[in-house]
């Protein structure tokens, strides 16, 4: 017999989760087990591990499903799991074979113990579109410890639990995920956290157009995100509460209870929408992180010695293809290697269209303007973008 072990987060299981399997052909002996891994409560999963094993046991039910990891708790390694199912069924490495996507096997020489695993199983490398450096990432790992690897011909989806979670706050998750899985995270209201903001939307009074910008924002800042290595969860968190206040005048916003400086007052009308928005994050999401809060409060301006996230939501409100601006294509292609030139152009083609249109730049824009300007003339740029 040969084992096929598919593990992950599964935070929550998908439609590409699912072609995966189905894309594997089976022998007659076959025996294919979905391994959900442990997870510490407080961490990024935002499904507990019980509903993430239920879930699995919705979405692959052709198959079985594993509690192992779950019930052992603490931290998985994959050596041991694949220790103790080698041991459990005496299986040898041809026969116990390992799926993981190309994405992981670039890190499979960092996961613990990489000479046990080559010596453990056969790996099942599913490709990912955008990413084609995966041979090289084989050859490498063969070259430090050997093992046995498989390259798939099927092509995974790219579609990730992360916009999953975030879609479902838009209900927009039908076609992403089986209808069980659909109904099971409804049901149980999972990701709830996402959806409170987005609850809020028509409170505010925010049009539809608004609504699918602030989708498309999160969307393009979650793909910066993962070129920058930026923490999702304060990425979408940030895209999704930057233009909530944008339906708001002063009146309604001292209306809400929000505390307005006099900063806010003294900016142009709108620019306000982006000072609500960070009071709203304080006030009704409990958001005390300064970093979200200064990427929401400077997504419209921009401002000098801006973090990453600051400039990712920056940059992806306007790029973000919603919108449709013209002429985009330069930033976007600057956005995938270098952030701070791409803000640099932002804020070059913001300025002046403002000056055509005889409107405001605010003094944090046109310091923004100077400081990257600047820094990017220097060539000693720092690294940390
Ligand atoms: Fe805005
Ligand atoms: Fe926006």
């Amino acid at each position: 017999m040969r084992l096929i072990i598919f593990g992950g987060t599964f935070d929550p299981p998908h439609n590409a989760h699912t072609e995966i399997l189905n894309s594997i052909k089976l022998l007659k002996n076959d025996r294919v087990i979905v391994l959900p891994n442990f997870i510490p409560p407080h961490k990024d999963a935002q499904a507990t591990s019980q509903d993430r094993l239920n879930m699995c046991k919705l979405a692959f039910n052709r198959y079985e499903v594993s509690d192992y990891e779950i019930e052992k708790g603490g931290q998985s390694y994959t050596y041991k799991t694949l220790q103790y199912f080698k041991e459990l069924y005496s299986l040898d490495k041809y026969s116990l074979i390992y799926i993981i996507g190309a994405d992981s096997m670039k890190d499979l020489k960092n996961w613990g113990q990489p000479h046990l695993l080559a010596d453990l199983a056969t790996y099942y490398i599913i490709k990912r579109p955008h990413y084609d450096n995966v041979e090289q990432d084989i050859q490498e790992f063969k070259d430090l410890y050997g093992g046995n690897f498989v390259l798939s011909d099927f092509i995974g989806q790219d579609i990730s639990s992360t916009e999953i979670r975030l879609k479902n706050a838009f209900g927009a998750i039908d076609d992403l995920v089986p209808e069980n899985v659909a109904q099971y995270i409804s049901e149980k209201d999972l990701y709830k956290r996402y959806k409170a903001i987005t609850a809020m939307y028509s409170k505010l009074e925010l049009p539809k157009k608004r609504i699918d910008h602030i989708l498309s924002v999160a969307l393009t800042a979650l793909k910066l995100g993962y070129i920058y290595k930026v923490n999702s969860e304060n990425i979408i968190l940030a895209a999704l509460i930057h233009d909530i206040g944008k339906s708001l005048n002063l009146k309604k916003a001292y209306n809400l209870g929000l505390a307005i400086s006099h900063e806010t007052i003294e900016l142009p009308a709108v620019c306000r929408h982006a000072d609500f928005g960070a009071e709203i994050a304080r006030r009704f999401f409990e958001i005390n992180d300064e970093d979200i809060l200064n990427a929401i409060k400077y997504h419209t301006t921009g401002r000098a010695n801006m973090s990453k996230l600051e400039k990712i939501i920056f940059l992806a409100d306007y790029i973000e293809p919603a919108r449709k601006t013209p002429k985009l294509e330069p930033i976007i292609q600057t956005a995938q290697y270098d952030l701070d030139k791409a803000v640099e152009m932002t804020l070059k083609k913001t300025m002046d269209y403002l000056l055509d249109k005889n409107f405001e730049i605010t003094p944090a824009m046109k310091n923004a303007y100077e400081f990257y300007k600047k820094e990017n003339a220097s060539g000693t740029k720092r690294t940390s973008t």
